[in-house]
């Protein structure tokens, strides 16, 4: 059924809009127009697009601030994987459902209205197939409808424990797969042109096996952990000779697929070029990231060549996009020592950071329109409380940089998805329900 909706300020492909009419239509937006008599629902407050979250890992939501205590004095993001695949053994479909729904959820609130999870939890402790090999996957699928969050599922690929075909250990077992099983994962029911191939990373699977999934769901989205951490680096020279992003796009066709390198932190400059020209998205993760101490991407130097790059929450320790793109303008600022340093002339920083992530994003999750403000895009957008404190003061591109640099989370008042209302006043619509579900898990895991 279309519905109409008068937006009061909005920030649509040409600018910053007052008073324009949308027709939606089956999530749609049909027509982008003046008003004209006809009647409209009334959205009063800054209307932008909702963010695309391109790299999840539903699971983690429950591990969130578990981990900050030093274990060793080399605590580092190995000893927090360890402490990571101790949790998994434990979870069943039902938790991983319940705490996936919580997740999304949250990041709905949090202004992101598309997911791209990056699922590798497959099988059941022992790491034998469930009956229906799919079911962690469409347990996923249930939680991203449950939340109202539109998903793009990235089942993973797992085969090794490291280069050269180092054997899985037994900690990895519910997340190997045989090219058979991987087949069948990729068959999980979704919306059209919703799902996309995770080989997990250089270090999980070989390059015969990255070739074959490349080949086999060429054009799809196709993402991959790739650089995250020096260890990672030196492991692969000293395997392969060539540092890990060298490696990947000498390995495959990169242009023939949506490919989204995820974190790729310990880029050179030669490698930064690369990834520029082959067209590839990088998702950056900044809080992540900081929280496992992997390293400062050079966000610089590959916006200036024209890089592109999407937001993603990865771990989930802190759900918030305002909080990742002012995360990764931040960790600029402390690296060169300057201000505004992913800004430029025509716009303010947090402009720029906000429209890089709701472009780099789309392109990563390929299957879902834009969530642009205009015509034959999916009606997801945020509305912003113009009344908050942070944002009474500012007007245009502020309006931006008020929400992600001072108000954060706060500042959103109400999300549509697929032009419905699933937050309002700032929480979902399903808090209560999805909040008690996900406490009771929380106390059957601790
Ligand atoms: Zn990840």
């Amino acid at each position: 059924m279309a519905s109409r909706f008068h937006l009061e300020l909005a920030l649509t492909p040409e600018g910053w809009r007052r008073d324009v009419v949308i027709r939606i239509d089956h999530g749609v937006i049909d027509s982008v127009e003046e008003p004209d008599g006809r009647p409209a629902e009334r959205i009063s407050g800054v209307v932008v697009p909702g963010l695309p979250n391109l790299h999840s890992h539903a699971f983690q939501r429950a591990m969130a601030g578990l981990t900050e205590r030093r274990g060793s004095d080399t605590d580092s993001f190995w000893t927090w994987r360890e402490a990571m695949y101790r949790f998994v053994e434990r979870l069943s479909p039902d938790d991983l459902e319940a705490i996936a729904a919580f997740a999304y959820m949250e990041m709905l609130e949090a202004g992101f209205t598309t997911v791209a999870e990056f699922h590798y939890l497959h099988h059941q402790p022992d790491g034998t197939p469930y009956d229906n090999v799919a079911e962690m996957s469409e347990r996923i699928v249930a939680a991203a409808e449950t939340a109202g969050i539109g998903l793009t599922l990235l089942p993973v690929l797992y085969r090794q424990s490291g280069f050269l075909g180092k054997p899985p250990t037994p900690a990895q077992r519910r997340f190997v797969c045989d090219r058979d099983v991987y087949a069948r994962l990729m068959e999980t029911r979704v919306p059209p042109g919703t799902i996309g191939i995770a080989p997990h990373s250089l270090r999980a699977v070989t390059l015969d096996d990255l070739q074959w999934a490349a080949l086999t769901w060429r054009g799809l989205p196709a993402h991959i952990h790739v650089a995250e951490q020096m260890r990672e680096v030196e492991e692969c020279l000293a395997a392969h000779r060539r540092r890990p992003i060298d490696l990947l796009l000498d390995t495959v066709e990169i242009d023939a697929s949506r490919w989204c390198l995820v974190h790729a932190t310990h880029a050179d400059a030669g490698e930064l070029t690369r990834i520029v020209k082959a067209n590839a998205v990088v998702g950056l993760c900044p809080i992540t990231e900081a929280n496992l101490g992997d390293g400062l991407f050079d966000a610089s130097a590959f916006l200036a060549q024209g890089g592109q790059f999407g937001i993603g929450s990865d771990s989930l320790v802190r759900i918030s996009a305002a909080d990742e793109l002012r995360t990764l303008e931040y960790g600029q600022r402390l690296m060169h020592r300057q201000r505004n340093v992913l800004g430029e002339a025509t716009r303010s920083t947090g402009r720029r950071l906000f429209d890089a992530a709701v472009a780099g994003g789309a392109q990563a999750m390929a299957g879902w329109p834009a969530s642009r403000i205009s015509t034959g895009e999916r009606a997801d957008f945020v509305v912003l409380d113009h009344h908050h404190p942070a944002l009474a003061a500012a007007q245009g591109d502020s309006l931006l940089d008020a929400w992600l640099f001072a108000a954060d989370n706060a500042a959103i008042k109400t999300v549509y998805c697929g032009g419905v209302p699933v937050v309002q006043n700032g929480r979902h619509v399903a808090r209560e329900e999805l909040s008690q579900r996900y406490r009771k898990v929380l106390a059957g895991l601790t």
